[in-house]
């Protein structure tokens, strides 16, 4: 049987190449014993987005053994509608490790199915439900966040399609009081494909500014989005220019999350495709600068590299924790 691709790099990958690190020759589970963790990072919140194979508190475990001090997962299937429910047992397993850990925050990226920008009657009825259920599943397990792709406005204009989010998102959470339970959603930047919104720091400004008035709302910024985008982070003098811009549009204390993937595209192409930390077109500097930028102290930073290789997601971890020493 294929495994199940649990990494939104594997997402985007034709299905013959996915790759996963919840394959047992790849998970940390068993490649690190429990009395061999790695030791967490002392000057950053560094995580990676982490495996539930097994149960969603097996998470907890996995970032913990890595040596990371925040996380991500999926809270359900990434590319299926079925619903899904995590066990009161569950979700006070993950919190108990997560204070043992000190693993915060935890971040849950939505299913990659939503699209709340859209015009089709029964695919918005569809990204209402999942995003909802999403939401739910975060403040049983206590999550901080939940990051949403925007999505395409591929049937409208862009103004109907950020109209057509804020309808939807403002009827997914509807009730849920996510400001008491302590959830924030986070819009992450696109890669600039046709129609997406959110491809540009404007976009996803317009977009939070909409949505105040509905829910507690901040950013995530993907690096490799951001360079094939064609924002240079690259050059020290581009990284700052592009600084200024995400803190004249989105503001820099929004940006909660900072996804830290490197690109196996060139700046500027639009392809989003996720490499190891170092090895991509973007390299390691720039990771250093982010991690080291004090405008930055207060973000988590997430990797979602890919895993090809048992132990790929430890190196990733330790590449990033070195960088920001
Ligand atoms: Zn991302
Ligand atoms: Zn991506």
């Amino acid at each position: 049987m294929a495994p199940v691709a649990d990494t939104p790099y594997n997402l985007s990958m034709p299905r013959a190449v996915k790759k996963s690190a919840t394959t047992p020759e790849r998970d940390i589970l068993k490649l690190i014993p429990a009395d061999e963790h790695r030791a967490q990072p002392k000057s950053r919140r560094i995580g990676i987005h982490t495996s539930t194979a097994g149960g969603v508190e097996t998470s907890a475990e996995r970032a913990w053994r890595l040596g990371c001090n925040t996380l991500q997962i999926f809270s359900s299937s990434p590319r299926m509608w079925r619903p899904f429910d995590i066990s009161a047992a569950q979700c006070e397993a993950m919190l108990r490790l997560r204070q043992q850990y000190d693993l915060k925050p935890l971040v849950i990226h939505a299913n990659y199915l939503i699209n709340v920008a859209g015009t089709d009657p029964e695919m918005l009825e569809k990204s209402v439900n999942a995003l909802r259920a999403e939401m739910e599943r975060a403040i049983s397990i206590q999550a901080e966040y939940v990051v949403l792709h925007p999505g395409s406005f591929r049937s409208c204009t862009r103004e109907q399609g950020i109209a057509n989010a804020c309808a939807a998102i403002s009827r997914a959470s509807d009730g849920l009081n996510m400001e008491q339970n302590g959830l924030t959603l986070l819009i992450e930047n696109t890669a600039g494909a046709e129609f997406s919104l959110g491809s540009s720091f404007e976009s996803v400004a317009e977009l939070i500014a909409a949505l105040r008035a509905h829910v507690p709302v901040a950013s995530c910024i993907d690096t490799c989005h951001t360079h094939v985008k064609g924002y240079d982070i690259v050059s020290e003098a581009g990284y700052e220019e592009t600084m200024r811009n995400l803190d004249a549009t989105v503001g820099l204390a929004n940006v909660r999350v900072w996804h830290c993937n490197d690109a196996k595209a060139a700046c500027g192409s639009k392809l989003d495709r996720h490499d190891s930390i170092g090895k991509g077109t973007i390299g390691a500097e720039p990771f250093r600068r982010l991690l080291h930028d004090p405008r930055h102290a207060h973000a988590a930073f997430i990797l979602e590299t890919p895993v090809d290789e048992p132990f790929d997601d430890l190196h990733n971890v330790e590449a990033l924790k070195a960088l920001a020493e």
